[in-house]
């Protein structure tokens, strides 16, 4: 047997010599000289994509994409980053959807603010993970600050309040509808559903939405094991926001037929209208009734920091939790996203339910784990830098003014829109979306008209619009969200529309 001891000096690897050749990949100080370059190699490709572009998009069809991407193999390595930047170049880059550009109105995406981007070298280059504080000492208590900060914007307590940053919207609705199920469970029934599993009454658990709500609710209460039958759609007055009469019509209704109300969903800025549920009076009526109310705030969020739209949302400091996105509304690159509650005791539910009326336990936290917030993700990134970076650059004033001149030129578009013979508006917004239809009395059918001006716009890539489905009929859609965009980019959006719908005519 070979007992012979290494000794400490053998083993060290200091005096090892490093194969940079080997692991010249690595981020390490030894290479940084390697980042640097490939950093500004694929810098020049973000300017090409920026001057090349004066279209949002190449029109490219997806078959003709998808073989462009097939084509590649990915056994067989490239030299150098300029074929790597050319490839990608060739099949991402030239039909990316930019956007910056103001002929980009379909869904939305916001365009990104130049400081979000600088904080985003840092948050890839050091890569911290937010699930503990031994992995983002600082990244740990600037999301916390961050969290605290949009808690005071929602009129928040941010003593009693506390939140996470998630991946997006759909998510933190998730965590929404999950602390109203769970401490429902508790309160009511002393049910710790994270232990137990569903009790008994679940099958009867409803939860009230109004028809335009986002879609996750109805995918969220799936994997929350309710079922979409949980999810009961209240219908919308006429400029699409919850009809409260209607509201307290089918929480009796479903009372009466055996089921249990167990929380309220207030959407704070459709997705199709930019509307506001009537944020009071959805409040009062779940405190009547002792009932979660969850506002899904993902697009309105924009309305916290506005000065002259701020009292949209009043109402939204009765919420007992709120989905924030900051990727759609504070002109942050996805994903940067958050989910706020009202009583930090609740969100404990998350993490051990038995105990989380003690408030005790939120005091004696002695290392702080943003983890125990989290309700999919371990590893996480520190998305919250880019907000820190925006926020500490622009200010709460200016992002409100970016928010205010989008809604100022909706209004004014609107405007336009409603006086135009040859255009139908079907409601005016809270926020930027605008959804309405090119008529033209000579021809019968308006949604083959619109269906087609949609594809002729898509396919030629000057100018990418979104559409709905309202009572049956095809609508066209703007979502603006660039403060760059003017009044004159509405005006030619709206010519190239006429003249398309001009070439139906010609087509038919
Ligand atoms: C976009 C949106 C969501 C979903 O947010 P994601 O970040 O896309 O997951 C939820 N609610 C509303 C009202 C939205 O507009």
């Amino acid at each position: 047997m070979n007992n012979k001891v290494i000794s400490l000096g053998e083993l060290s690897t200091a005096s090892l010599p490093r194969v940079l050749g080997d692991f010249g990949n690595i981020f390490h100080p030894d290479n940084y000289d390697h980042y640097r370059n490939a950093v500004n190699s694929t810098l020049d490709l973000v300017q090409e994509f920026l001057y090349r572009n004066d279209k949002p998009f190449s029109g490219i069809e997806a078959k003709e994409m998808k073989e462009k991407v097939q084509q590649i193999d990915l056994n067989q390595k490239l030299s150098n980053y300029n074929e790597l930047l050319s490839e990608v170049d060739d099949i991402y880059v030239k039909h990316a959807t930019a956007f910056h550009l103001p002929q980009y109105v379909a869904h939305l995406n916001c365009p990104v603010v130049i400081p979000a981007l600088a904080g985003e070298i840092l948050v890839s280059a050091i890569n911290s993970s937010q699930d503990t504080y031994d992995q983002s000492a600082g990244g740990t208590f600037m999301e916390r600050k961050l969290i605290d900060w949009t808690a005071e914007q929602l009129g928040f307590s941010t003593a009693e309040s506390d939140g996470v940053f998630t991946a997006g919207g759909s998510q933190s609705n998730l965590m929404g509808l999950v602390m109203m199920r769970d401490v429902y469970s508790q309160k009511r029934y002393n049910h710790n559903i994270k232990m137990d599993g569903l009790p008994r009454e679940a099958g009867r658990f409803r939860i009230f939405v109004s028809d335009k709500s986002h879609f996750s609710n109805l995918k969220n209460a799936s994997i929350m094991g309710l079922g979409e039958k949980c999810i009961v759609k209240v219908p919308t007055d006429e400029r699409f926001r919850m009809e409260i009469s209607l509201l307290k019509k089918y929480i009796k209704r479903e009372e009466q037929l055996g089921n249990i109300p167990i929380g309220i969903v207030a959407t704070a800025g459709t997705t199709d209208f930019g509307n506001i549920d009537p944020l009071e009076d959805i409040a009062n009526i779940a405190a009547h009734y002792n009932i979660w109310m969850h506002v899904d705030a993902a697009y309105g969020c924009a309305l916290l920091l506005s000065e002259k739209y701020r009292n949209l949302l009043n109402g939204i400091e009765r919420a007992d939790s709120v989905t924030i996105d900051y990727h759609k509304s504070f002109f942050q690159p996805i994903s940067s996203s958050a989910f706020i509650v009202k009583n930090k005791k609740e969100l404990l539910i998350l993490k051990h339910h038995a105990d989380y009326l003690n408030p005790k336990e939120m005091d004696e936290e002695e290392i702080p784990a943003q983890i125990n917030k989290s309700i999919t993700q371990s590893t996480r990134r520190f998305d919250a830098l880019k907000l820190w970076f925006t926020l500490r650059m622009m200010g709460k004033e200016q992002l409100s003014e970016y928010t205010d001149t989008i809604i100022d030129l909706t209004k004014a578009a609107a405007a336009i829109i409603t006086e135009d013979q040859e255009f139908e508006l079907l409601s005016d917004s809270d926020l930027s979306v605008l959804v309405f239809r090119h008529i033209r009395p000579e021809i019968k059918d308006w949604d083959a008209l619109n269906q087609y001006i949609k594809m002729k716009l898509f396919y030629s890539g000057e100018i990418l619009v979104a559409s709905t489905k309202v009572n049956g009929n095809f609508y066209l859609k703007f979502t603006f969200l660039n403060p760059i965009t003017t009044i004159d980019d509405v005006h030619q959006i709206l010519t190239k529309i006429k003249m398309h719908g001009k070439d139906f005519n010609t087509e038919k």
